[in-house]
């Protein structure tokens, strides 16, 4: 099925049709923006506008024999290249088949497209002959790469693309377009916005999966952590093969709203509401949110130390808390 375009992405869009009204459409294009804002689409949307025989001021048909070819996912002037099935990496062999792809002439459009995603999962060798690629543009192809860690990409590479930033809608639109979704579920959105840094697409995923159902051992987990009673052996082995980013932007969730609790709290309530002191959970913040930015920057992250590390640090400060 052909994709459409988010509401929130009608400023990118429109800067691509403006560009495309132009001629001056770049060679690559990296897409950025956090995780769930459906950057894929609105890369396939692109290509599909270069490809389309039809297109009317950049927007594909949807009918034609070519939008019909790349819905299909058979379009011989389309190529999608993603981490192999059980791999988490896109490797050298990878672009070096694309490279040999692209010197062929295209068949049914006259522009080639490429979409490379995540663009943030190629190895070492596999940037560097991407980059060769970036480097010597050819006429009438467009490469989109799409990611939503682009420090992780070389700045070589980054410099070679036009970037073209992908923000959340502000959360006024996120929960009317998530409303008209999942009308039944409107009740969890708002808290789940703020576990994906306002993605509407990422939010209704971990609607589908009971996300807030399934994080009650979570929470158990977390303050037997912070009450000194959890053995952080045991917690590190069951949370190291779960999606780390997630789980540790929960952590921060509940740590602001303990803290936010305490800050309103009227003071018949602040003592009894919250089992610790703002100095604690500002403390507990601090390994959370080191413990996210290695998440978000760094490329070659041992799970099992990264949690160990951070439940070394929080055993420190539990230690620390006047009795
Ligand atoms: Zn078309």
């Amino acid at each position: 099925m052909m994709p459409s375009i988010y509401p929130w992405q009608q400023a990118a869009w429109r800067t691509y049709q403006q560009q495309v009204q132009q001629k001056r459409i770049p060679h690559a294009i990296l897409l950025t923006g956090v995780a769930g804002l459906g950057k894929h689409d609105l890369a396939v949307y692109m290509a599909a506008s270069r490809l389309c025989s039809e297109a009317n001021d950049a927007q594909p048909c949807g009918q034609c024999h070519s939008c019909q070819l790349l819905a299909a996912d058979t379009h011989p002037d389309h190529q999608l290249i993603a981490p192999e099935e059980g791999s988490l990496i896109i490797k050298v062999d990878q672009i070096r088949a694309l490279k040999e792809k692209q010197n062929l002439t295209s068949n049914v459009s006259r522009w080639k497209t490429i979409i490379i995603s995540p663009a943030d999962t190629l190895n070492t060798n596999a940037y560097n002959s991407l980059l060769k690629m970036l480097e010597e543009p050819q006429q009438n192809t467009l490469i989109i790469l799409v990611t939503s860690a682009p420090t992780k990409l070389p700045i070589t590479v980054r410099s070679r693309c036009q970037q073209q930033y992908i923000s959340a809608p502000d959360q006024e639109q996120a929960l009317a377009w998530l409303a008209s979704q999942q009308p039944k579920q409107q009740a969890s959105h708002q808290e789940l916005l703020t576990l994906t840094l306002g993605a509407p697409l990422a939010t209704m995923a971990l609607v589908e999966t009971a996300w807030l159902d399934n994080s009650t051992q979570l929470k158990k987990d977390f303050f037997a952590l912070l009450t000194g009673r959890a053995d952080p052996t045991v917690l590190s082995k069951s949370w190291k093969d779960r999606d780390l980013k997630l789980i540790f932007r929960q952590l921060q969730h509940w740590t602001n709203s303990m803290l936010q609790t305490h800050y309103t709290a009227t003071e018949s309530t602040q003592s009894s509401a919250i089992p610790f002191s703002p100095a604690f959970c500002w403390a507990i913040s601090d390994c959370i949110l080191r413990t996210i930015t290695l998440l978000s920057t760094q490329t070659k992250l041992n799970n099992s130390l990264l949690l160990e590390d951070f439940m070394v640090s929080i055993m420190h400060q539990t230690y620390q808390q006047p009795k």
